[in-house]
């Protein structure tokens, strides 16, 4: 009798313990055979842009190819249908990666419990992470880290297993009937690629083109010098042991694993503080006054579809729309923007995140959003209002990267396109005048601060 192995964000064959355990155990079985499923909710697809669709499509493809074409695909609103599902081939053991975030552990427990009452196991095993969350705690008292660079030095020290090749000597058993990988309803911009083998070659690519100058270029949009793996990262189609094993003791590696760290490091926060998913981590600022009603919607509007007037900001929520994507410094600038200078809550603008980041991570995503808002792990002490022209000249000197993805603005040479009403011709070709100003806001922003302040 095969044992199931319920795919979920960790799509790939190479270094997934769990998939390993499961093969393992099918050897011991006898028959040797291990039934591969990935489970969906067909409405939380349907509320997905476009890139994400087609971005979960292609990785599926690639999974279900790497499985010589023997992955199920089943779509139910809940965890019901994988029951019928091991059920039906009565099964009685379904292995599965750990998840350690909201939906995942809810997902995991629902399932458990359906499974019991038919006299299946489900089996959880490893995580998405080097280290599992809730793991790295303080020496002194076993509590959390709440400051990242002392969790990044315990993580560093607790450490990790070299990555493992897929177990030998199980076989994939065959599915019933045709794939049913979902279909994208919305288009994409371009043809998206995505799979294990496309995530181990953008490594590679990338270790040969920016690793080591890491430290130095991964702040500037307008180039490539970083590893555009967060989409593979959050798919689970490479794992973080695979890009940490091959890291040395130099500056750009040492910065690139301070990254890989900084995803751990949130995952560990909101596997502890489950609630910040989508509430604040510093409970104060759910007091803030923020800007509700129909003036502040279309204030958000406008900072989804990259009309604010600010370049930088627009060319990152236009990097979003075109690519699923966005470079990190630009998020930050994006993010700061629609907190501190429209005083919309950050709720808002992680929603957007979510519907069209193909990278996009319960945790990263909550925690980013907070980090910046000022609500979050953020150990600053003070109040960081990014100047997003500022910001503009800083990170994007040549202007090349607002250019790439504001039309408008192609017209005007080099770095005074951040600040295109200042030229006669700036705004010749319909690109707005800036919706507000940035120092009458900035101020507002510290004044509602204030009225939250204990001191
Ligand atoms: C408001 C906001 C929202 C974000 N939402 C997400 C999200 O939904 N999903 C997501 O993967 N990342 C998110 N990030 C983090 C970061 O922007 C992306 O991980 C990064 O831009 C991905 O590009 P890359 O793979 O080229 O990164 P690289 O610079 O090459 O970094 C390598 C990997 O390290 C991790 N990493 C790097 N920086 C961070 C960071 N600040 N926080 C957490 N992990 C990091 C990512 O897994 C990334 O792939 C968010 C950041 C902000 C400020």
């Amino acid at each position: 009798m095969a044992r199931i192995f319920w795919f979920r964000r960790d799509r790939r064959l190479g270094d997934n313990l769990a998939l390993n355990g499961c093969a393992n155990q099918a050897i011991k079985d006898g028959d040797k055979e291990v039934l591969g499923v990935f489970w969906y909710s067909s409405n939380d697809f349907e509320s997905q842009s476009g890139m994400r669709q087609h971005s979960l499509t292609e990785s599926l493809k690639a999974l279900d190819k790497s499985m010589g074409n023997t992955l199920s695909v089943i779509s139910s609103e809940d965890t019901a249908g994988l029951v019928e599902f091991a059920k039906e081939r009565k099964v009685s053991f379904i292995h599965a990666t750990e998840s350690f975030d909201p939906e995942g552990i809810a997902e995991q427990r629902q399932l458990a419990s359906k499974l019991k009452a038919n006299g299946i196991q489900l089996v959880l095993e490893d995580s998405y992470y080097a280290v599992k969350p809730g793991t790295v705690s303080k020496p002194t008292d076993g509590s959390a880290y709440r400051v990242y660079t002392p969790f990044f030095k315990a993580w560093f020290q607790i450490g990790w297993s070299a990555p493992a090749k897929l177990t030998k000597g199980f076989v994939w058993a065959a599915r019933k009937g045709v794939s049913a990988i979902p279909v994208p309803t919305k288009p994409a911009q371009f043809p998206v690629r995505a799979g294990e083998d496309f995530a181990l070659e953008t490594f590679k690519k990338f270790q040969k083109r920016a690793l080591f100058d890491y430290s130095e270029n991964r702040n500037r949009p307008d180039m490539s010098g970083t590893s555009h793996l967060s989409h593979a990262l959050a798919h689970g189609e490479i794992h973080p042991r695979t890009l940490l094993a091959e890291l040395r003791d130099t500056e750009g590696h040492n910065v690139f694993r301070k990254e890989i760290a900084w995803r751990e490091f949130y995952a560990d926060v909101l596997y502890r503080n489950q609630h910040t998913l989508d509430d604040y981590y510093e409970p104060r600022f759910k007091n803030m006054r923020y800007d509700k009603g129909a003036k502040a919607k279309a204030k958000l509007e406008r900072w989804q579809q990259g009309t604010t007037g600010f370049p930088m900001v627009d060319a990152g929520m236009r990097q979003l729309l075109a690519t699923g994507w966005m470079h990190n410094r630009v998020r930050m600038i994006v993010a700061s923007f629609l907190i501190k200078d429209l005083h919309l809550e950050w709720q808002e603008g992680a929603s957007w995140f979510e519907k069209h980041l193909s990278d996009f991570d319960p945790a990263s995503n909550s925690h980013g959003w907070q980090w910046t808002a000022g609500c979050g792990t953020d150990a600053s002490p003070y109040y960081r209002v990014f100047n997003p022209i500022l910001q503009g000249y800083k990170f994007d000197p040549d202007g090349n990267y607002v250019r790439k993805f504001i039309p408008e603005l192609r017209h005007i040479a080099g770095s005074e396109v951040h600040e295109p009403w200042l030229l006669v011709d700036g705004l010749t070709n319909g690109y707005p005048e800036p919706m507000l100003d940035h120092s009458v806001e900035r101020d507002e922003s510290l004044a509602r601060l204030k009225e939250i302040k204990v001191d």
